[in-house]
C-alpha cells in the first residue's frame, strides 16, 4: 500500500505524512508536502505521493474476447 513517508526534522525520525499533498517544485519536479502526525510539523518529501503508475494513456485493460492478439 503506497504510504507517503517523510522525515520529520522535529521528531528527528521518519514519519508518515499526514494529509499528503502533491506539489510541484520550482524546478518542475513533483514533491509531497504534508504534516507530521505526531507533532504537526510540516514534512516535505521529494517525489510524488503515489509512485504507482496512474492510467493516463488510455490503455484499457485487455478484455477477453475483444481482441484475439495478446502477448
Ligand atoms: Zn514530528
Amino acid at each position: 500500500m503506497p504510504v507517503a513517508n517523510g522525515y520529520c526534522v522535529k521528531c528527528k525520525a521518519p514519519r508518515e505524512i499526514r494529509d499528503p499533498e502533491q506539489i510541484t517544485m520550482k524546478n518542475g519536479r513533483p514533491a509531497t508536502e504534508g504534516r507530521c502526525p505526531v507533532c504537526g510539523t510540516r514534512i516535505f518529501k521529494i517525489g510524488a505521493p503515489e509512485p504507482a503508475a496512474p492510467p493516463e494513456r488510455g490503455e484499457a485493460p485487455a478484455s477477453p474476447g475483444e481482441t484475439g492478439t495478446r502477448l
